[in-house]
């Protein structure tokens, strides 16, 4: 029998956290650009644009996976097929364990990363290893493909872990831009997320995909900058008009009638 293999993005950022794009325009560039059949969005510390995507998936032709990326207090977190959102700024242990507890899996994104969050680095910009065993029985599977990182010999020392321990493979693009969704990827066998699911579980899973490259790089930290700055100028004229509406109002006074020295 023919086995169907599949390609799932596993680690999609929206405009829900950082990411510059929505939920709808993720999803169509999904369906019009990639072979993707399966994506899961794991914003940053919310399942808001998650669920938004899983929503209106069904008009793209693509399903979607619940999932987040924790900010735990040992670096970040993926958990995906989740039916409520976790709270950053947890340990690793506890995090892993409230996902588990409402059916999701868990799985160390970016584990060596530097300059990132990463649960298999300590101290600045994560130049310090921190022990295998304090966080690899904590997690589901590794992410051995991170099409973010800056260099591939990080996903390779990521790969060697997964492959020392036991654990599934999982790859994901790290989007925050449309052009690089799906450049990082995972193959399973079968079409459907819970296909996946059984496939992790079983560790039939492979990860593979391409680096974003300086120009990637380049756009999505300047699209991700213009974000904020757009942000903080909306804050700011906000605050502006509402200062202005305060000028606007007629001054009440609040010296009772007699004046001031009028005390009884
Ligand atoms: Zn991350
Ligand atoms: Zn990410």
């Amino acid at each position: 029998m023919e086995i169907v293999l599949s390609k799932a993005d596993l680690h999609v950022h929206t405009t829900a956290s950082d990411g510059t794009a929505s939920a709808r325009e993720v999803l169509a560039h999904v369906a019009q650009h990639t072979d993707l059949r399966v994506i899961a969005i794991t914003d940053h510390d919310t399942i808001a644009g998650a669920r938004e995507a899983q929503r209106i998936a069904n008009a793209y032709g693509i399903e979607v996976i619940v999932g987040e990326e924790v900010s735990t207090r040992d670096g970040h977190l993926l958990a995906l097929f989740l039916e409520e959102e976790l709270p950053p700024g947890r340990s690793l242990s506890e995090t892993a364990a409230a996902a588990r507890a409402q059916g999701a899996l868990v799985v160390a994104p970016h584990p060596f990363g530097y300059l990132v969050r990463s649960v298999g680095r300590t101290g600045a910009f994560g130049l310090g290893l921190r022990a295998e065993r304090l966080w690899v029985g904590l997690v589901d599977a590794v992410e051995t493909w991170n099409a973010g990182l800056w260099s591939s010999r990080t996903n390779a020392r990521a790969a060697r872990l997964a492959a020392a321990w036991g654990l599934p493979a999982v790859g994901g693009s790290d989007a925050h831009h449309l052009p690089t969704l799906g450049l990082g990827y995972t193959l399973f066998p079968g079409r459907t997320p819970a296909d996946l699911r059984q496939a992790l579980l079983c560790g039939r899973t492979r990860a593979a995909g391409a680096l974003w490259g300086v120009r990637h790089s380049a756009e999505a930290g300047a699209l991700i900058a213009w974000r904020g700055l757009s942000r903080r100028q909306i804050r700011a004229e906000q605050i502006c008009a509402t200062t202005r509406a305060d000028r606007a109002k007629p001054v009440t006074s609040t010296i009772e009638p007699g004046g001031p020295t009028g005390a009884r």
